[in-house]
């Protein structure tokens, strides 16, 4: 099933994607709306979609989820399975219980793609970047920086290795098992040949000039792209990550984000998809797990698990790692949200699966040649060879005679191939509808008027969560300050007035069932603080036209419910969500 609109088995230029959003916004007028929340910095409107069941309430009011993709340019794979979020729910609204539940009871906001600047230069061109167009530091917007170019200087599309021929000083030799791997020269090694290899490119000076005649062993790539945008939040921000930028939030595209956030403060779980290596990566990159919550921690783990089961791919904690300033990080530490940087496709996986586990743990201690030798075989066996580009002879403008080799790296080592890229999204959608489906979800349970006396009446109303997730999400949220405590208010008619009480009550943050699973390991159950009764004395004075109650429940991240009830009948009427007043408390 699905829109005809999206097939996933290719990747979609901004222009397609554009059309894709316009389409499914025809097609689902009530459950879809788009909107341009920002412009890149080449001038592209960032798109986000808002994705709800308009006829069960507004987005608002409705515990919101976050999904994000490609940030980083060639993380193509994160715009697509954001773009198949889109398509599953919509396509299934209706037949699938769950789909229907949430797209009743949730608001997902889904910005398929972050840097449609980087990730057209991406899918257009050769070139390989890591995020921003904007030249970094900004003295490069006048001169390319000195040293090799990446280039596809043979013009066949692809940027490739190159090795140069060199007895003497080459570093390296071909592997004696698969002639397509170069491996490192060991001192043992004396009797060539031996190579230099580098990026395919060509060399530059400082003022952007070939240099005429320069021999290997030459300076690293140079790049003018060395922005990254997922280095550019407050959380962590420093000017020595690689990246990072000038300020924090200094870009457009990561102004764009933080803003959209924080202007949907119903926003209560976050998911921000990446490429590559198979895993979920979550915060803090500078703060450790022991400075936060325990229960946040737990929490983490908690969601963390829906992920590992959907998308077999295991979490980790980036602490200590060297990408501070990331958008997780912020979502944690500022808002208490449970955010998560999924990293999609696995080629490792795939290739070496027994490899995998230490891959992940300490990727320098691995023994790369035979991980190599592994993805090599697993081109050959499932991929009928596609991935690798031979070894092959080719005249370079500044070296003579090269060769010319290597990965694809575009859609087969950073992004999967076509045909297992449906299969990618697939598993990412999984994850976000079970984290969804976690989210606080309040409901007004019961409203009951009763007659005291004389024109005295009580009202009483039960509010509680149905959800995993307690309304505050994390002790953090609290310590930040982030999340409102949720609210119960009653409104009268008028003719009818309050005796003694306040028409409005604090009701903390009502817990999820989450909580109640806390004390399993000593068999000590704490009792939830998920369910609140509230009471209020009500008396009529004087002559009553309409004899409606309504009781208000707003929770900033539960969402907004309210209950009409009748004085005569004094049973719940209706439950709904409410609009009246997600903004006024
Ligand atoms: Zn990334």
């Amino acid at each position: 099933m699905g829109n005809a609109a999206v097939t996933f088995d290719r990747y979609l230029r901004y222009q397609e994607l554009t059309d894709a959003l316009h389409a499914f916004n025809e097609k689902y007028p009530d459950f879809v709306t788009l909107a341009s929340v920002g412009k890149s910095y080449e001038g592209r409107d960032i798109w986000a979609v808002t994705l709800t069941n308009s006829r069960s309430g507004l987005p608002a009011e409705k515990p919101g989820m976050y999904v994000d993709g490609n940030i980083h340019a060639g993380e193509v794979t994160g715009s697509m399975a954001a773009l198949h979020l889109i398509d599953y729910l919509l396509s299934r609204y209706g037949a699938d219980e769950m789909v229907t539940k949430l797209l009743d009871s949730r608001s997902f906001y889904i910005l398929p793609r972050i840097n449609p600047d980087g990730a057209e230069l991406y899918l257009t061109s050769p070139a390989h970047l890591r995020s921003s167009v904007r030249p970094f530091p900004d003295f490069r917007k006048y001169e390319d920086p000195p040293g090799l170019h990446a280039e596809d200087f043979d013009g066949n599309g692809l940027i490739l290795s190159m090795r140069i021929r060199d007895d003497a000083r080459g570093a390296w030799k071909v592997d004696p098992e698969d002639a397509r791997l170069m491996t490192e020269r060991s001192p043992l090694d004396t009797a060539g040949p031996f190579y230099h290899i580098y990026t395919e490119g060509v060399l530059k000076d400082a003022k952007g000039e070939w240099v005429e005649e320069v021999l290997p062993p030459f300076a690293h790539v140079a790049t003018k792209y060395g922005l990254d945008l997922n280095r550019n939040f407050p959380s962590g921000f420093s000017t020595q990550t690689t990246g990072a930028g000038p300020y924090p939030l200094s870009e457009p595209e990561t102004r764009c984000q933080v803003e959209f956030i924080s202007q949907r403060p119903n926003i209560a779980g976050v998911l921000l998809y990446h490429t590559t290596g198979g895993m979920l990566f979550r915060p803090h990159s500078t703060i450790p797990d022991k400075d936060f919550a325990e229960e946040d921690v737990a929490l983490y783990t908690a969601i963390g698990k829906l992920g590992e089961n959907a998308t077999g791919y295991p979490v980790i904690c980036c602490y200590g790692d060297s990408s501070s300033g990331v958008l997780d990080d912020w979502c944690f530490d500022q808002l208490g949200l449970l955010a998560f940087t999924p990293e999609l496709w696995d080629a490792v996986g795939r290739a070496a699966p027994e490899m995998k586990a230490d891959f992940l743990k300490s990727p320098e201690k691995i023994d790369r040649r035979k991980l190599e030798l592994k993805l090599l075989q697993w081109n050959d066996r499932e991929l009928t060879g596609e991935g690798f580009v031979p070894w092959h002879k080719v005249t370079h403008p500044q070296f003579g005679a090269v060769e010319v080799g290597g990965w694809k790296v575009k859609e087969y080592r950073q992004n999967p191939p076509r045909h297992l890229l449906h299969a990618e999204c697939h598993r990412m959608t999984a994850f976000a509808i079970g984290y969804a489906l976690a989210l606080p979800e309040v409901h007004i349970d019961e409203v009951k008027v009763s007659p005291l006396g004389e024109n005295l009446y009580s009202v009483h109303a039960v509010v509680s969560n149905h959800g995993f997730l307690s309304t505050n999400i994390t002790k953090q949220a609290v310590k930040q300050k982030a999340v409102r405590p949720d609210l119960v208010r009653l409104e009268l008619p008028k003719g009818m007035e309050l005796l003694n009480c306040e028409h409005q009550y604090e009701v903390g943050h009502l817990e999820g069932y989450a909580a109640g699973q806390k004390a399993w390991f000593y068999y000590v159950f704490p009792p939830q603080k998920g369910t609140v009764r509230v009471k209020w004395n009500v008396r009529v004075k004087g002559e009553l036209a309409n004899p409606e109650l309504t009781v208000h429940l707003l929770s900033q991240r539960g969402g907004s419910k309210r209950a009409v009830v009748l004085l005569g009948d004094g049973g719940l009427r209706h439950e709904g969500t409410d609009n009246s007043a997600v903004d006024t408390v």
